[in-house]
């Protein structure tokens, strides 16, 4: 269900809170976040789409020039980059990050990431990650708007640039619809395909338009991902890590940057769900 606000969910397989740690066929233990102990380690992460130069059409761009602003500011304010891997580990071992720490992160993989957000990034000493649909690669998105994604050869002048990529699956489904098998296969797949054309790990994955509950997640770990980003609410688990839509006006933007936010948007989504029940 999309929501309003850009939080999308799966309806009643999501999750809040109390959940237990649990073990995985690797017999790796992961913890559940608590809001209350988290709240000091926890780091914004944004989430962008395309970058363009004017305005277009595609409902999730920003244009340079703000992108550029936005970038300009975070420097000043003293903003350093980390990925939500490096994040989802402060989490576990409970070890804050240091002050204004920040991810960057572009979903589906858009030819613009390379040519237009990546000198922006550059300009201002930002690293970030992009996550691929890896079975479009060097296509046209098919899942909104038409717009030209990378081919390997520009996703490999990303990460030459000193930038990550994750896996956005194989082919931008939303996953709570799928069976087990073919839920596996958008993950573990994605994975595999990535690290045999990159020839380097690949440690993040982010849920098609943000939809994921339980069994995404569970699914996400098993494949040997480390983290996963999802959307704006707070979720008790590194496989589900907050993140903000960063295409917003300024004063949207600047709250989302508070580490209080992810838990006001679940409260706020809790309220809504009460009321309307
Ligand atoms: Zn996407």
């Amino acid at each position: 269900m999309l929501r309003a606000d850009g939080e999308i969910v799966s309806g009643p397989g999501e999750w809040e809170g109390g959940r237990a740690p649990k073990a995985d066929d690797t017999g790796r233990t992961t913890r559940p976040l608590a809001w209350r102990e988290m709240w000091s380690v926890l780091a914004p992460i944004l989430m962008y789409h395309r970058v363009t130069l004017g305005r277009d059409a595609h409902h999730c761009s920003t244009v340079a020039a703000r992108f550029r602003s936005r970038l300009r500011m975070l420097r000043a304010l003293g903003y350093r980059s980390v990925s939500p891997r490096e994040l989802a580990t402060a989490l576990q071992s409970r070890s804050p990050l240091p002050p204004r720490s920040i991810a960057i992160t572009f979903d589906d993989g858009y030819r613009d990431t390379l040519t237009l957000a990546l000198p922006i990034l550059k300009e201002f000493g930002f690293t970030a990650v992009c996550y691929i649909v890896t079975d479009r690669v060097g296509q046209t998105s098919d899942w909104t708007e038409p717009a030209p994604l990378m081919g390997w050869s520009e996703i490999r002048e990303w990460v030459a640039a000193g930038m990550e990529i994750g896996s956005h699956s194989r082919t931008h489904r939303d996953l709570p619809a799928l069976s087990t098998v073919e839920l596996q296969d958008e993950v573990l797949g994605s994975r595999k395909k990535l690290e045999d054309r990159l020839g380097s790990p690949v440690q993040t994955f982010a849920y098609p338009r943000n939809i994921h509950g339980p069994r995404e997640c569970d699914a996400v770990e098993a494949a040997g991902y480390d983290a996963a980003c999802a959307g704006p609410a707070f979720h008790d688990s590194v496989f589900a890590l907050a993140r903000v839509a960063a295409e917003h006006g300024f004063s949207r933007f600047v709250l989302q940057l508070l580490p209080v936010y992810p838990e006001l948007h679940r409260l706020y989504r809790r309220a809504r769900r009460r009321a309307a029940s």
